[in-house]
């Protein structure tokens, strides 16, 4: 962890500041970072927010979402390379390793800014010069308002920022029910309802806002595509592309659907495996004490949080469905002797 006087020093000046964070961005990713951005350009600074990839159109309120350059290969490499290369403050928000964030990351690497992380996964990766990275966190954006509070700047924050910071924290504590939302978190909303944010409408705009085909896909994922496998406590749900095209699937439509195949009781682990085309996107979700990190980390090149994991296959669907299945033997005494309970952090 660094201080945050060193922070204070480095942004006592008007700088030249870039702001990123994970592939895919969820509300958490997209909240903390416009939440931040909100904030420096209040104090005078450049702020330029670059994604890796598109995010779900449900996150496009966030003030500040106009300005988001989103990064493409083909369209935008050497304009956002340059963006990084002459950066004087590059912010790493929600992701702790640079691998997550595909070619900018190795843009980053090199770049000669000083690289401040605010974060809250585990087993965050040494690159940063500022670490303000802590696993207990429930959320980036609780992080983000402790820096801005820590700064001394808290009054700076204004219903848009808080919204945005509130999003981040009520999708990645589950809607406050995840062991993570401590007393701490609370206390946060509190202060954020201060400044004036209206909560039941963030959680319309973001949970309430789906397509009809959206809903459709969902019945049709939960009537036909959901396996339970009592033996090992889990369940799991595999998704073609043609389903994805089926039923004009778009980036974000396919959140949550984990947690319904971790919702049914006795499930302890839960995993839904989706063909991208390039590679399988797995999302990995647990209740009690089965580490989906060290799942997601030692067999699909990913990884995450204790309850809360990803990771990435480049053989084809089936092939990847076969080898999660032939996992599960080797974790059958742990999935089904895995206290339902574990303390909160
Ligand atoms: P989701 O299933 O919502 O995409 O991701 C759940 C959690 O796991 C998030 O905190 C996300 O950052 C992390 N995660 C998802 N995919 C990956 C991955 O491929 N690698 C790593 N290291 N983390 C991931
Ligand atoms: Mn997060």
């Amino acid at each position: 962890m660094s201080t945050i006087s060193d922070l204070k020093e480095l942004l006592a000046q008007p700088r030249q500041i870039f702001i990123t964070t994970h592939h895919k961005p969820d509300a958490d990713a997209l909240g903390s970072s416009l939440g931040l951005a909100g904030y420096l350009r209040k104090k005078g600074h450049h702020v330029t927010v670059v994604t890796p990839s598109d995010y779900p159109d449900f996150l496009a309120w966030m003030p500040g979402n106009d300005e988001v350059i989103i990064y493409d290969a083909r369209r935008n490499d050497a304009q956002v390379r340059e963006i990084i290369r002459t950066a004087e403050v590059i912010f790493c928000l929600d992701f702790s390793c640079l691998g997550r964030i595909n070619e900018m990351g190795e843009y980053i690497r090199q770049a000669p800014g000083t690289k401040v992380l605010i974060d809250h996964h585990l087993e965050p990766e040494q690159f940063a010069d500022l670490d303000f990275s802590n696993p207990k966190a429930a959320a980036t954006a609780e992080l983000v308002f402790e820096v801005i509070r820590d700064l001394g700047d808290q009054d700076m924050i204004d219903v848009g920022m808080g919204e945005s910071l509130y999003a981040g924290i009520m999708t990645d504590t589950g809607s406050f029910r995840h062991p993570s939302t401590s007393r701490n978190v609370h206390l946060i909303i509190a202060e954020l309802l201060n400044a004036g944010i209206d909560l039941s409408s963030v959680h319309r705009r973001i949970y309430d806002s789906h397509s009809e085909m959206r809903l459709r896909f969902l019945g049709f994922v939960l009537k036909d595509k959901l396996v339970v496998l009592r033996e090992y406590n889990t369940a799991y749900i595999a998704i073609t592309q043609d389903e994805l095209r089926q039923y004009q699937s778009k980036t974000g439509d396919t959140e949550g659907l984990v947690n319904f195949a971790l919702s049914i009781e006795g499930v302890v682990f839960a995993a839904v495996l989706i063909d991208r085309g390039q590679a399988v996107k797995i999302s990995f979700r647990s209740v009690g004490d089965f580490s989906v990190n060290e799942f997601a980390r030692k067999n699909f090149n990913g990884g995450g949080h204790h309850n809360a994991s990803g990771g990435i296959s480049h053989e084809p669907l089936e092939a990847t469905v076969e080898r999660f299945l032939a996992l599960l033997p080797e974790y059958q005494t742990k999935l089904v002797t895995a206290p339902l309970a574990v303390a909160p952090p």
